[in-house]
């Protein structure tokens, strides 16, 4: 991280703001160190550039294997003994099992076979032009517009959904799994950005902070799903953004374990559970005002994708999309509840943050 993201940052057990000791540096940039806390004495890594930002129900013992390999050349350079009952504080604390820990666990797996391969990332394009579709209605991103993104993941979806360079936009990555950072720098490899590893329900960055929040298909990982977008929603500037796209529960013609038999089982994640649409609609609608909405995955797409793959491989099909999407769309609209299980799979919105 460089030094001037300090200003960013909180601490997130107690919200004061944090100091910086810098043990190994390139420049500007802090690849090791310790970020502190006056007010409540607790101390957090910084590794590979990357500030370890959890709070005490989430920090791992390899907070205090960090913090150890640092003592003897910072031992001196802090305040005396907040960095060893720092880590005495993390050895006390049982926080390394949980439904939480276990998806960490399967994502870092994920993201570290993906890091072993090298060359560019790939993904169901299909997604890709949706979301494109709708996020061409928007302007493009403010001048010098600080955006953060919750599960940043391998970055594959934002990369090619924002134009970062062109509006010399901050970039501030977070996410639980350290392998998906990794992976995120190596795909996004834009200058201006920062990483932070932490909880998307307990971001330690100060409030009316950012001009755009981007949440893509992480809310249902998180204890309090789409509730969360209260709990996110201080961090934002008024007149801000929050762009989130979630998969929701539909009514299916065949019963899910009955799918499992039928298709074979497949697990995406070690927690995978959607999100009612009438709860997440109303979570949105809480955060602000909805400027776009767009339904996506829907089958007819699917099929359209399934019976004609060439179409999703590049961007000069992207008209082609354009209209099968509209089609997709009245058809939806227009036969009603019938086809309702019919509809899309995932949901994306656009808000403004507005009283
Ligand atoms: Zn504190």
């Amino acid at each position: 991280m460089r030094a001037a993201f300090l200003n960013s940052l909180i601490c997130p057990d107690c919200g004061s703001g944090l100091r910086i000791y810098a043990a190994g540096k390139k420049g500007d940039v802090v690849d090791e160190g310790v970020l502190y806390c006056i007010s409540c004495k607790r101390a957090y890594p910084i590794t590979e550039g990357v500030p370890i930002l959890l709070d005490d129900e989430r920090k791992r013992k390899w907070d205090a294997q960090l913090l150890s390999a640092m003592l003897p050349s910072i031992k001196n350079r802090l305040v005396s003994g907040l960095v060893e009952g720092m880590i005495a504080r993390i050895k006390s604390l049982d926080t390394s099992s949980g439904w939480e820990w276990d998806d960490v666990k399967h994502w870092q797996g994920v993201y570290e076979k993906q890091l072993s391969e090298s060359g560019r990332l790939d993904q169901k394009n299909l997604r890709y032009f949706q979301r494109r579709q709708l996020l061409g209605r928007l302007a493009r991103l403010k001048e010098n517009a600080i955006v953060l993104e919750i599960g940043c993941g391998s970055g594959i979806t934002t990369s090619r959904l924002f134009n970062f360079r062109e509006s010399h936009a901050l970039y501030i990555g977070t996410d639980m799994s350290m392998n998906a950072i990794r992976l995120n720098k190596r795909t996004m490899n834009y200058e201006n950005s920062e990483y932070i590893l932490c909880a998307g329900d307990n971001l330690p960055i100060k409030n009316n902070h950012l001009d755009y929040l981007i949440i893509f298909g992480v809310m249902h990982h998180m204890p309090q799903k789409a509730r969360v977008l209260d709990i996110v929603k201080a961090k934002v500037k008024q007149g801000g953004i929050i762009i989130t796209h979630e998969g929701i529960i539909k009514p299916r013609p065949i019963p899910r374990f009955m799918e499992g038999r039928i298709f074979g089982k497949i697990k995406d994640s070690a927690h995978e559970e959607r999100i009612k649409l009438s709860d997440l609609e109303a979570a949105v609608k809480r955060t602000g005002r909805v400027i776009a909405r767009m339904e996506t995955m829907s089958p007819l797409m699917e099929l359209v994708y399934a019976a004609f793959p060439q179409l999703a491989k590049g961007e000069r099909n992207y008209s082609t999309y354009k209209i099968i999407a509209a089609i997709d769309r009245l058809s939806s609209r227009t036969l009603g509840r019938i086809f309702r299980s019919m509809r899309g799979e995932e949901w994306l919105y656009v808000v403004r943050n507005e009283e």
